[in-house]
């Protein structure tokens, strides 16, 4: 049922997760094919806003051509006494929520990625402004959020004011992101909670700690930190860290006790800076992801924005596939760019040691961040094509990887073959092989205290009667 008599569509929970297809789009707001879009939430001072404005700077819905996209910018600012500051990030991110609630407009990713479709049955049924969304902003924001006292939202699809204000937006959360930089774990007297993509991903739940930026990357430690003060019930809350069993792991009792409860137990424990065991969920929001690359034993990046196969052969959207949905996936891991930043980025992995590949975009925006020894022996998509001409490059760089690829040789050749202490054969829906899924085959093999050598592994798919 609508919560609104006067929207001509259906608003309610119920609607999120609803995914409109290209064909069934009469407009698109942002996504790939624009380059200014973004999401902005600035607070203002009582006096500087009008409360329940909507403001339109361009193109309205009805005055779009069917079926194509358009740059898009949405400005919300806010007022009240408790309002501060550091409650931007987590009021925009609401913003992703409360559209999704919407019967056939569906939103997707956060800040300067937006990425917007409005159904042709919905512009059909009536919801042909942005003075309707406004309204129902306003009227979820006011209700959800208490604390908010003025709103005034603006909608942008004008492309030159889109470009102009993304600037200020790029800045906005460039200084937000800083904030946390150089705080440590150790020093933070709690970790905070999300669980805003459970409608996505019912077992995913964000740890955010100072060293640890959301997946999203839109909720810093101190964005968590400003909203479970203001609403300790709410999606954000606060996670008593509890005891450190291992820094470098990043595993807390508290944070366990915290993720095993909001999975409903799905989930019993986290490891914040690896990839493997019991890496960190990943809901599906994710501005990239780490993935590994069996043949030289280390891992690539990739994100959202990267046009086509990456260097195992895989585009973004197919590895996102296998890394969403909250579950623990070994070798694929959801990660900010934020998180890039941090000291831990998968620390008991090798950190920036174990990054071969990465596209060239990203490699410069946190260049910064990558040890002076390593950033020019991480290939991009400039420098190498495919795993064999990678292999070449980081050898010929003498990347940190390859020592490791020595030493295993080294082992590999010393070890002698022994008898398997227990072999366990388990049928199971998504088997993995050096930690990359196979969906074409129906077992996991476990091999416990077992070294063995073989010449060759040749892996045939059985025919059966019939197919
Ligand atoms: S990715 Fe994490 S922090 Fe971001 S909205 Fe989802 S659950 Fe919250």
């Amino acid at each position: 049922m609508s919560m609104f008599d006067d929207i001509p569509v259906e608003v309610g929970v119920i609607y999120e997760g609803e995914r409109i297809r290209w064909s069934d789009t009469q407009v698109e707001l942002g996504g790939p094919r624009e380059t200014h879009k973004f999401e902005l939430v600035k607070v203002r001072g009582l006096n500087e806003i009008e409360d329940g404005v909507v403001n339109i700077i361009g193109k309205d819905l009805g005055n779009m051509e069917s079926g194509r996209s358009y740059p898009f910018g949405i400005l919300i600012e806010v007022a009240g006494k408790e309002v501060e500051q550091d409650l931007e990030g987590v009021i925009e991110r609401r913003i992703h929520e409360y559209i999704n609630f919407i019967e056939g407009f569906m939103h997707l990713n956060q800040r300067y990625d937006i990425h917007l479709r409005l159904s042709k049955k919905a512009f059909e049924k009536g919801f042909n402004s942005f003075s309707l969304v406004g309204k129902i902003l306003e009227r979820l924001y006011k209700s959800e959020m208490p604390f908010i006292e003025k709103i005034q939202i603006t909608f942008m699809t004008d492309p030159e004011k889109v470009a102009n204000t993304f600037v200020e937006a790029e800045a906005t959360y460039e200084a937000r992101d800083a904030k946390a930089r150089g705080m440590k774990d150790e020093e933070a007297d709690a970790f905070y909670g999300c669980t805003l993509c459970q409608s996505f991903a019912p077992t995913h739940c964000c740890v955010i700690t100072p060293q640890r930026y959301s997946n999203c990357g839109a909720i810093s430690w101190f964005d968590g930190r400003a909203a479970a003060r203001i609403d300790p019930k709410g999606p954000l809350f606060t996670i008593e860290k509890g005891e450190c069993v291992d820094p470098w792991r990043g595993e807390y009792t508290g944070a366990n006790e915290v993720v095993k409860e909001k999975s409903l137990g799905a989930i019993e424990r986290v490891w914040f800076y690896t990839a493997f065991g019991y890496p960190h969920t990943s809901c599906g929001c994710f501005e990239g992801l780490a993935f590994y690359i069996p043949e030289v034993d280390g891992f690539g990046l990739v994100y959202r924005d990267f046009k086509g196969a990456t260097i195992n052969g895989l585009p973004f959207a197919t590895m996102a596939d296998s890394t969403a949905g909250g579950r623990q996936v070994d070798g694929f891991h959801g990660v900010s760019i934020e998180y890039l930043r941090s000291p831990k980025l998968l620390q008991a992995d090798g950190g920036w040691n174990r990054i071969v590949w990465m596209p060239s975009n990203i490699r410069d925006r946190v260049k910064d961040f990558i040890p002076i020894d390593v950033v020019d022996k991480i290939a991009t998509e400039k420098d190498v094509e495919n795993i064999p001409q990678l292999k070449d490059f980081l050898t010929s760089k003498n990347h940190p990887v390859v020592e490791k690829w020595v030493a295993e040789e080294e082992v590999v050749e010393e070890a002698t073959p022994q008898e398997a202490a227990e072999v366990v054969l388990q049928q199971t829906l998504s088997p993995s092989l050096s930690g990359l899924p196979l969906t074409t085959s129906s077992f996991t093999i476990i091999l416990k205290d077992a070294k063995i050598v073989a010449k060759k592994l040749i892996i045939r798919r059985e025919k059966r009667e019939g197919t």
